[in-house]
């Protein structure tokens, strides 16, 4: 979107990433972004809490209600409800956006439901989905930085990011991480260990492996591609959530 926003004459002031950081982003990721900056020549502002980190949310505990003796742990895989997304996204991106701006969000045209969500509506500030106006769906927009020579590796792999343990994150998502990621598998592992309770409902990190295994076994001639094969940046998006890691800000 950034790229489409400034080939249009669009002026863009500031660019925002949203980073949930150490035990939670793709070191990729910042690679990426770089490769952007670099391209675009804008600065890209990387946003955290000042309170909040991945790893005190997960291993802090709750102050109120009934699992108070259990660490947060994983989100639930249930809702779209998710304090790691509040609490190092939105919140974060609010604070450094301020109010009465006009934000634009890369969220594409076959998905322009995500555009609908009451939070844009109730916001603070304007906001702006020029991928959705310009009818460009994800697809086109992989095409777009593909030509560009500009495609996101990690889009090998994922079809939307977010934390990388994302407990609602969907299957073939996970298969990837396990496959492709074994390092962050491992942490995966570590952090159901550290949490105590299953990593998704009635599923344990565990269950995944043996399925994957089983699938691997049988279908031996499905090599997916490795990491290093070229690969894009839409909008950095959650698995499960609405609100956007980047956004621009224009006057
Ligand atoms: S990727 Fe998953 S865990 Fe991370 S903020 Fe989004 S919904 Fe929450």
């Amino acid at each position: 979107m950034l790229l489409m926003m400034l080939e249009r004459g669009i002026p863009v002031d500031r660019v925002l990433f949203a980073d949930v950081g150490e035990m939670a982003e793709f070191e990729q990721m910042y690679e990426y972004i770089s490769r952007i900056e670099i391209y675009t020549g804008i600065p890209i502002e990387t946003v955290r809490s000042e309170r909040w980190t991945a790893r005190s949310i997960f291993y802090g505990y709750p102050s109120r209600g009934k699992y108070m003796d259990d660490i947060r742990g994983f989100p639930l895989t249930i809702g779209s409800a998710c304090r790691y997304r509040t609490w190092l996204k939105v919140e974060p991106l609010e604070a450094a956006a301020g109010q009465d701006q006009d934000i634009y969000i890369g969220i594409a045209a076959d998905e322009a439901g995500r555009s609908r969500c009451k939070e844009y509506a109730k916001g603070k500030n304007r906001y702006h989905f020029p991928l959705v106006d310009w009818g460009i769906t994800e697809q086109q927009c992989l095409d777009y930085l593909r030509e560009k020579q500009l495609f996101n590796p990690l889009y090998v792999h994922f079809k939307r990011l977010g934390c990388f343990w994302c407990p609602k994150q969907p299957i073939d998502s996970l298969r990837q991480l396990y496959i492709h990621f074994p390092e962050l598998w491992d942490t995966l592992r570590q952090m159901e260990k550290d949490q105590g309770r299953p990593f998704q409902y009635k599923r344990t990190v565990e269950d995944l492996q043996l399925r994957f295994n089983r699938e691997l076994a049988s279908k031996q001639e499905q090599i997916i591609p490795t990491f290093t094969q070229i690969g894009s940046f839409s909008d950095q998006t959650c698995f499960a959530c609405v609100g956007n890691d980047s956004r621009l800000i224009t006057r």
